[in-house]
């Protein structure tokens, strides 16, 4: 058997539980070997029926005293009972709805019991122990038995007698990836034993071992992955920006004074693009720290230094705000703007023209900058707002529209300072840790449907008072369409019902840019007065006469994202509220809603998001645009992290393309995992 041959090849499976394996992401041996474990069970310990104590789980060696009997409840349960002797004492056992027990206990022979002891006065009990025959290496008993993620139509057995079988039968090497040396010195233990003792432990301490150096191993090929993309751009010649003084000239005309902030962050900026090497700087700002600014100050510098700029936004909304508000900024300064998005016009092919003939000198948009028909004359400045929302590919392919153009990545923080450090570790970052005066805190409430009445006259309230209002509702099932039509059905439910006297609008991803446009004006206007949408308006949007956001089954956002949502309304002059509806009562739940009513601050959030919900989730594969990691838990494993992160850096410093024999294997794994994002092609 090989590692890439069909799971159905495995002794037990065949084509029709290959079908359900399917289900899990399994299609071959080594995805199923990859098939962790997500919980242990330690059934190791075997007792004496004499020592036994209340309440423990634990397994037990003993013979049948009489043969098992079966009858029927009285509630009509199947019940089937036998005692056992291990010549220290006796012990009880029933079983519910498990008559074929009775076949597994034939014959005169030790059986082991795994279960939870309860005394019945001075005799001890097993109710539906875990039973198999003794015969010195337990499968299911005397052992840490791994507990695997399932789905209907397999069991626990199903997946530890498919491993096993693989261990059993498997003809080929499952390969090192950490090159020796590297696993020497980090004490990494090699691939394949630690793929056996990660699913058949044989105790902790091996098992702990074993977890580490999986976990090591797929850090390191994420790290080296980033390393690469990343490139050693210190190398690189860049054109330095000849004006950066006319920034303060811009400055003072901007209708607000900047935050002291604001100010040392575009400093930072312009020492940056000064130089003869590319910046590359990351700005974290809560959401409203005003970054926006920030990368206008850095356009202008480069517009009067003689240089083209762009700046790409996640969503069409925001790039098109952005556009407006630095056709504000920069009005009367004799700067040429353009909005670049989606789909094909006769202005579009325009403006691509004159973007080429170097007659534009901001270009703002979305993804559709990114396309290969938008060429640039001398770029040099590439702004990335919100960057969680793009990939590292989509970074660095805006900046490949230029010759080693300066870069300025921006983020309202929904990863950690430690994790952004390395995940991003070549960045100079630069945090604007201040709010623009008079911002003050949103009151935030999470609440029950038994409030629904209140709230509802709560949102009246200020509607009459003139304020406007978001009600955020959350994706369906990922589907675009389902959630637009679901979004839709609630906004006229709500138009025939509470909110008959106010105008209601519409925003979801599946409507036209038009549309969107439309809907997002009149709200802007203040035409509207509920503006009923989905998580479309989750970055950056602008509205700040808007100063409630109510958001439904609040449970199935992520903190991070919620305060995102919550910034919307942080905005303007009027006092702030948000709204969480949670429909879940679960612990989980209560404490996260508990996080959002403490705190106004991004960075504590996005830190207990990702110790709360784990960076897989905390990411999303779509947004973060690294591939999930399988083993690691980058909540868990910073260390793990960081030595991975320089181990890759010591690899690549000795072997930047990685050519040399002792890491064919993790270019090998590299290129596979990049390739997955879409980033293929990133080692040549
Ligand atoms: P974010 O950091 O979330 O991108 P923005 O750049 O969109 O924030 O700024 C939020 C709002 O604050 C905008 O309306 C902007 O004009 C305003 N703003 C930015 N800086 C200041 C400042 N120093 N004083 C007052 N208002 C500011
Ligand atoms: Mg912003």
């Amino acid at each position: 058997m090989k590692l890439n041959d069909s799971i159905q090849y495995v002794k037990g499976i065949g084509e029709k539980r290959a079908q359900t394996f399917e289900k899990l992401g399994i299609k071959t041996v080594s995805d199923l070997l990859y098939h962790l474990p997500r919980d242990y069970e330690d059934r190791s310990e075997i007792k004496n029926i004499c020592d036994l104590i209340d309440g423990e789980n634990v397994c037990v060696c003993a013979r049948l005293t009489a043969s098992p009997r079966s009858f029927k409840s009285r509630n009509r349960l199947m019940v089937t009972q036998t005692t056992v002797s291990d010549g220290t004492g006796i012990m009880k056992i029933t079983w519910f709805n498990a008559r074929y027990i009775e076949n597994q206990l034939r014959g005169d022979r030790e059986f082991v019991f795994f279960g939870n002891v309860t005394y019945k006065g001075r005799n001890a009990e097993m109710v539906n122990p875990v039973v198999e025959v003794y015969d010195g290496k337990g499968r299911k008993t005397g052992r840490i038995v791994p507990i695997y993620p399932l789905t209907a139509g397999l069991t626990q057995y199903n997946l530890r007698t498919a491993i096993e079988n693989v261990f059993e039968k498997l003809d080929e090497r499952i390969e090192n990836t950490v090159p020796d040396k590297i696993a020497k010195k980090c004490l990494i233990m090699d691939t394949e034993t630690a793929m056996r003792e990660i699913h058949l432990p044989n105790d902790f301490e091996s098992f702990k071992r074993a977890k580490y150096s999986l976990s090591f191993e797929e850090l390191l090929v994420m790290q080296t992955g980033i390393q690469m993309i990343k490139g050693d751009r210190k190398k690189y010649y860049a054109e330095g920006f000849s004006d950066v003084k006319c920034v303060g000239e811009f400055a003072k005309t901007l209708p607000f004074e900047l935050t002291n902030a604001q100010k040392r962050v575009i400093n930072e900026v312009c020492a940056d693009v000064k130089k003869n090497i590319p910046m590359n700087r990351l700005v974290q700002g809560d959401v409203g720290s005003g970054k926006t600014v920030v990368a206008a100050a850095a356009m202008y510098s480069a517009v009067k230094s003689g240089f083209q700029a762009a700046m790409i936004a996640p969503t069409e909304i925001l790039a098109k705000q952005h556009y407006k508000s630095f056709t504000k900024m920069f009005e009367g300064k004799n700067i040429r703007i353009a909005l670049l998005t989606g789909g094909k016009s006769k202005a579009k092919t325009e403006a691509l023209s004159l973007i080429e003939q170097g007659e534009v000198d901001i270009v703002v948009g979305t993804h559709a900058v990114l396309t290969e028909s938008v060429k640039f004359k001398k770029l040099n400045l590439a702004v990335t707002d919100e960057q969680h929302r793009f990939g590292v590919k989509q970074r660095a392919t805006l900046s490949e529209k230029g010759k080693n153009v300066h870069t300025l990545v921006m983020t309202a923080t929904p990863i950690p300072r430690t994790l952004s450090l390395i995940l991003y570790g070549d960045l100079d970052v630069s945090i604007i840790d201040e709010l623009p005066p008079g911002r003050k805190d949103v009151k935030t409430y999470a609440v029950g449907e038994n409030m629904r009445g209140r709230i509802n006259k709560f949102i009246a309230s200020k509607i009459a008072e003139g304020r406007q209002i978001y009600i955020v509702c959350p994706l369906v099932e990922e589907s675009e369409t389902l959630t637009a039509k679901a979004v839709t059905e609630y906004a006229e439910s709500l138009s025939k019902g509470a909110f008959k006297d106010y105008k209601i609008d519409v925003l979801h991803g599946k409507m036209k840019a038009k549309e969107k446009d439309a809907v997002m004006e009149r709200f802007a206007k203040g035409e509207t007065d509920i503006l009923v949408s989905t998580t479309v308006i989750e970055v950056g949007v602008d509205v700040p006469n808007a100063s409630v956001m109510v958001v439904e089954n609040a449970e199935r956002f992520g903190l991070s994202q919620l305060h995102q949502l919550r910034g919307r309304i942080r905005r303007g002059v009027h006092e702030a509220f948000c709204v969480l509806f949670c429909k879940s009562s679960g612990e989980f739940a209560k404490e996260r809603m508990k996080i959002m009513q403490e705190t106004n601050d991004g960075f504590k959030i996005s830190e207990k998001d990702l110790i709360l919900r784990g960076p897989g989730e905390f990411f999303g594969v779509r947004q973060h645009g690294l591939p999930e990691l399988k083993i690691a838990n980058l909540s868990e494993d910073m260390e793990v992290l960081k030595m991975a992160g320089i181990a890759a850096e010591e690899i690549l410093k000795e072997d930047r393309e990685l050519i040399l024999p002792q890491n064919q294997n993790l270019k090998k794994r590299v290129m596979k995992r990049y390739e997955e994002v879409g980033g293929k092609g990133i080692l040549n």
